[in-house]
This record gives structure tokens, C-alpha cells and sequence, in this order.
């Protein structure tokens, strides 16, 4: 690692977990320090505004207001090396499920005003919620909602060579622990007919696939990286690592329901609640044909 590097974290449309865990690296803080001056940071230091000329600025949160993509074009300008921080920076997150709506939609629930066009907001929202790639050039990634505390380490003590940093590309799948043998065997047609909440928990099945006990992971269709948090305390994988590199593979939300269609009754899912919610949950911006097709 390079020796004396400045270091900043800013923020667009987010919630700042993703600067809490940035914090949650605890006393390996120290470590950084030895090698690294933070010169910014919302929730760190009181710091006015990102420098010139920073060497690398990590950015969390979605593009998701013209105030957004000034910010984003800023920062681009003063950093060196940019990283994307979070879900919500990486493929849109959270507030990219906004992109199911029309801007004019979300506002006239929000704001139930007579007249549409004489919204006088605090900033005017984008027409649709972009991820940091999709408008500035992106030095390299750190998924996640929130990411793990380790991976902020790993980039500063990896800058500037990020090449050098290998992210898994397989699924969530293949370091899940779980029991799964009958997913992985040739004949698998509806493996549960049943599908159940989360929340129907069975001693028995402890062990077992959540696919396999009826109940909807998208570790089939998330790129592994987390060591499988939610799955190790027995919450299923909600997505937040994004899909997995490969080309093809983006549309994360298309990706679980092809998965599992040989493994549960898929017409079944439909019935069920925001299902596009919950497979777009973390994604959905970064799906820009999706978009037309709900709106075409
Ligand atoms: S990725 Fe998650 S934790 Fe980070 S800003 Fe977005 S919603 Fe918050
Ligand atoms: S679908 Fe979920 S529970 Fe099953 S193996 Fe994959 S990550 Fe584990
Ligand atoms: S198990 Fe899924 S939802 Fe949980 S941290 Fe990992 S990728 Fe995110």
C-alpha cells in the first residue's frame, strides 16, 4: 500500500449504514491511520467538504435526485480513486425500487398535491434511481447492505493496485453450509410444493436449504462474498451482494425465479406478496430493459 494516503467516505441518497459499518472496523482503525489521513467523513470527523485531490473516496447511497449526480460528478472530479460502497451505490439498492413508479407516482402518494407540477421540493428527484456506475466512472466495488466492516481494510490496504483484490464470482450457493443435496441432484421438480415465511421454522429442518424447506433464498442468484450471514443464523439471503459478475447475470431478480422454477411451484410465488420487491429488493436499477417493460 501506497504510504500517506488521504482518505474520505461521502454520501449520496443513503441511510449511512454502510459508514457505520465503515466504523464497526473498529480498533483495525489504527491501522488505517498508520497509513492513511481521513479528510472526510459525515459521521467521522467535521470535515466541510470532500477535497481537491483526494487520493480515494469511498461513496455510498443511490443517484437518486439532480443533487445526486452534481454530487457524484464532484467527487469524481476531486478523487483519484473512487470506490461504490453499499447496495444502493453498487446496483441502486433500496431506494432503486422507486424505478418501478413513475417520479410523478411516487410524488402524488407522498405529496397528494391537486397539481403535480407545483412540487417545490427540497431537491428535485431524478426520473429514475441510478446506481454510482451508471453515471461516473467506478474504481472498483464494495457490496453489501451494509458491506462487511473487513472489505474497507482490504481497499485501502490494496490502493491503488484493486486488481489485486479477487471477489468471489460463483453464488451464494457455493458457501452456504446448508444442507442442499437434493437441489444439486439431476432430478429435482418441485423439491417443496409447499412454500412458507421465513418465519415457519422447523427444528428438523434446521439444517436444511431454505429452497428445499419451501422458503425463498436468493443465494441461487446473489453473488457470494458475505460468508453467508443471514443464512448462518437461519434468515434467508435477501440479495444485498448483487448478482454474480457474469455476463447475463444481472438481472438478479429473473436470475431466482429461473433458479428455483425447477425446485418450487413458481405460479405459486406469484401469489405472493411484492414478490418483485423481494427479488428487486437491492437491483433493480441496475435492470434499465426492466424498466422499459413496466412502463411500456
Ligand atoms: S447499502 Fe444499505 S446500509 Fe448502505 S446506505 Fe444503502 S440501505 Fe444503507
Ligand atoms: S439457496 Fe440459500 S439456503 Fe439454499 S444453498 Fe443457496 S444460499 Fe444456502
Ligand atoms: S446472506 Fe444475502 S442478504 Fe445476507 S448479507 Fe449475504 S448477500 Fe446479503
Amino acid at each position: 500500500m501506497a504510504k500517506n494516503i488521504t482518505v474520505g467516505y461521502a454520501a449520496l441518497t443513503s441511510c449511512s449504514g454502510c459508514e457505520i459499518a465503515l466504523l464497526d472496523i473498529n480498533e483495525k482503525i489504527l491501522d488505517v491511520l498508520k497509513n492513511a489521513e481521513l479528510v472526510y467523513g459525515p459521521l467521522i470527523m467535521d470535515a466541510r467538504e470532500v477535497p481537491d485531490n483526494i487520493d480515494l473516496l469511498f461513496v455510498e447511497g443511490s443517484v437518486s435526485t439532480d443533487h445526486d449526480l452534481q454530487q457524484a460528478q464532484e467527487y469524481r472530479k476531486k478523487a483519484k480513486y473512487l470506490v461504490a460502497v453499499g447496495a444502493c451505490a453498487c446496483f441502486g439498492g433500496i431506494p432503486g425500487m422507486r424505478n418501478f413508479f413513475e417520479r410523478n407516482e411516487i410524488l402524488a402518494d407522498v405529496y397528494p398535491l391537486k397539481d403535480k407540477s407545483e412540487f417545490l421540493g427540497p431537491t428535485q428527484l431524478s426520473s429514475k434511481v441510478q446506481s454510482l456506475p451508471m453515471v461516473v466512472k467506478t474504481d472498483f466495488f464494495v457490496p453489501g447492505c451494509p458491506p462487511l466492516p473487513e472489505n474497507f481494510l482490504t481497499v485501502i490496504q490494496n490502493y491503488p493496485n484493486f486488481d489485486r483484490i479477487k471477489l468471489p464470482t460463483k453464488t451464494l450457493c457455493a458457501e452456504c453450509d446448508l444442507n442442499k443435496d437434493k437441489l444439486l441432484s439431476p432430478i429435482r421438480e418441485f423439491t417443496s410444493l409447499k412454500i412458507k415465511n421465513p418465519y415457519h421454522f422447523n427444528e428438523e429442518e434446521e439444517n436444511l436449504c431454505f429452497l428445499e424447506r419451501g422458503i425463498l433464498c436468493m443465494g441461487v442468484a446473489t453473488r457470494a462474498g458475505c460468508g453467508g450471514r443471514c443464512v448462518k443464523v437461519s434468515v434467508p439471503c435477501r440479495g444485498c451482494f448483487g448478482p454474480p459478475p457474469q455476463e447475463g447475470s444481472e438481472d438478479q431478480g429473473a436470475g431466482v425465479i429461473s433458479a428455483i422454477s425447477s425446485i418450487l411451484p413458481t405460479g405459486r410465488l406469484l401469489t405472493k406478496e411484492d414478490m418483485l420487491g423481494l427479488v428487486y429488493r437491492y437491483s433493480l436499477s441496475v435492470i434499465t430493459d426492466l424498466q422499459k417493460y413496466f412502463h411500456e
